[in-house]
């Protein structure tokens, strides 16, 4: 899904009034997931790639790769859920306040990358690493519309703003009401930036299709955060 979808539902979850470090962990969990895609992103514009580059090629190269496995490995965050859940449920309190942290950081960004699982069919990725480079390709991508992409983006934006609404009303501040609002911005922000991504290329309109048909065999995928899908045009 969207970054911002995952914030949300990760607040959904796991934020409650009162409780600011818990909040803080459950949305750095649903965050960081994503953050290989965005890190990529940055780097590779200030060194100059188009953004069809990035996200047709870069994508599929380390260290990019290497972070995507790191950040989006299952195994690795149900190990920590399992650890964590096991030093919440032992005698004595010392550490317990820490252990509730980590419970929480360690169950969103479970609950972010197991719906990745479940939402990616080109772009899928080998999340059960380091056990098998087994990969599943969903046949339902949440913005490829050749599986079902823009179906699934109509459910997913509405989605985002009833737990948007959720949210506010649970909390009942300006403070969260502006940051839900924001969020939910982002699903305007997503589809412009996808809009430019396939736009701003350096030399010109179709030159990624260009580069396509010169490259050797690298499998063309728009990756989660910053998708293109409503060109579906652009990974032909
Ligand atoms: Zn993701």
């Amino acid at each position: 899904m969207f970054t911002q979808t995952h914030l949300l539902v990760g607040a959904a979850i796991f934020a409650r009034p009162g409780h600011l470090a818990v909040a803080l962990a459950g949305l750095v969990g649903a965050l960081l997931p994503d953050t290989d895609v965005w890190a990529m992103f940055v780097v590779e514009r200030l060194q100059g790639a188009s953004g069809c580059e990035v996200f047709h090629y870069r994508y599929w190269e380390p260290p990019w790769t290497t972070l995507q496995m790191l950040l989006n490995s299952i195994p690795a965050y149900l190990g920590l859920v399992a650890l964590s859940l096991t030093c919440l449920l032992l005698p004595g309190d010392r550490s317990r306040g820490v252990a509730l942290i980590v419970v929480v950081f360690a169950s969103s960004a479970l609950l972010h990358v197991g719906i990745d699982f479940l939402l990616h069919h080109d772009d899928a990725r080998a999340q059960w690493m380091p056990f098998t480079d087994w990969i599943f390709r969903s046949p339902v991508s949440y913005w490829d519309p050749r599986h079902h992409g823009q179906i699934f983006m109509l459910f997913e934006i509405g989605l985002g703003l009833a737990v948007a609404t959720l949210i506010g009303l649970r909390f009942g501040t300006k403070r969260v009401w502006a940051a839900v609002t924001l969020l939910t911005l982002g699903y305007a922000g997503s589809i412009a930036a996808g809009q430019m991504s396939g736009g701003d290329h350096i030399r010109g309109p179709g030159s990624c299709e260009i580069l396509e048909r010169n490259s050797l065999s690298r499998p063309p995928a728009i990756p989660d955060p910053l998708n293109i899908a409503l060109r579906s045009d652009a990974h032909a």
